[in-house]
């Protein structure tokens, strides 16, 4: 009875101060609560497909987002369309790789926005330490930190950060959505380390048209060789193709790859090269560099085009090593 009593007290007082208080709020701020469906979306652009992928993730169908780097295209070289340049100039938080991958995009658009804290670079929340570093590419640093899929558990954290600072009514939601992509992430991970494993060390050599995949060397234990440098506007020289060669030959690779977003053209003339001292190396086929597959496929996914590339690389790389013909 007492007990009853004092419930009805309580609710009556915090019913008079629900009243009183309201009285004194200003009537014209809108409800935190509102109807969800009527809520306007938080509105974001990202530079690559594989910074679009985490987005779709972990703001699923509470955001709109925006990739501008389309499939099979090269993000080095991409300059941004008017029609992009006025998407990123809209979004509210603009994600990109940053470490200069895409410098003809950012360079573009950082001096037209006004609010330049809106850009938000994926890679700032790994330690400078994890980061390879390299004279080959401009400001010291290999950008393609996503073939390492630790790190790149680290570019979905600062998403999840980010957005939950942005948009709280739904920071919950995001930590959620992380939270099962970040699992999903470290089982990915977890297997591309056992798969490596499978290929002896001796035969574990990545040889591709530009130097991407020095992170999935280093996380996976595979020597790395690469065409080009990093950046694919430096053209392939004769002395490059030449001692490419002679690697390959000493020490018997039986397998190159060719990326999705650079031409085979200076892979196919190394391959001649080979073939011309009697030697035989396959092309072991095409691997994901700086982009996904096809929307809608496995591989269109960061997950999926990360599996592709592995089971790639083992297929060929468990094949006999490079004989010579004669
Ligand atoms: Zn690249």
């Amino acid at each position: 009875m007492a007990r009853q009593f004092l419930k009805t007290n309580l609710c009556l007082l915090v019913l008079l101060l629900m009243v009183t208080g309201g009285c004194q709020k200003d009537n014209t701020e809108a409800p935190t609560n509102a109807n969800p469906t009527t809520e306007k979306k938080l509105y974001v652009v990202a530079t690559t497909s594989m910074i679009t992928d985490i987005l779709k993730n972990i703001g699923r169908d509470r955001i709109d987002v925006t990739g501008i780097v389309g499939e099979g295209v090269d993000p080095h070289l991409y300059k941004p369309t008017a029609g992009d340049v006025e998407r990123l100039k809209d979004a509210e938080i603009i994600f990109y790789n940053g470490l200069n991958l895409e410098v003809k995009i950012m360079g573009v658009v950082l001096d037209k926005i006004a609010d330049k804290t809106k850009a938000v670079a994926v890679t700032a929340g790994i330690l400078r330490s994890q980061f390879r570093t390299s004279s080959e590419f401009q400001g010291g640093y290999d950008p393609h930190v996503w073939h390492d899929v630790s790190l790149w558990m680290k570019a979905a954290e600062k998403v999840r950060d980010t957005l939950a600072q942005a948009d709280p009514n739904n920071a919950e939601y995001y930590r959620s959505n992380a939270k099962n992509y970040l699992a999903a992430l470290k089982i990915l991970h977890d297997d591309l380390q056992n798969l490596a494993a499978q290929i002896p060390a001796q035969r574990r050599v990545l040889v591709t048209t530009h130097d991407a995949f020095g992170y999935l060397g280093r996380a996976y234990g595979f020597e790395v060789r690469g065409l080009q440098g990093l950046n694919t506007e430096t053209e392939a020289g004769v002395a490059d193709v030449r001692d490419l060669a002679a690697f390959i030959i000493e020490h018997r690779i039986p397998a190159m790859f060719v990326e999705t977003s650079t031409p085979p053209q200076g892979i196919e003339a190394v391959q001649a090269a080979v073939q011309a001292q009697g030697f035989e190396v396959e092309i072991g086929g095409g691997l994901f560099a700086d982009t996904m597959g096809t929307p809608g496929t496995p591989e269109g996914t960061y997950i999926g085009s990360m599996r592709h590339n592995m089971d790639t690389i083992m297929n060929a790389l468990r094949a006999e090593l490079a004989y010579q013909r004669q």
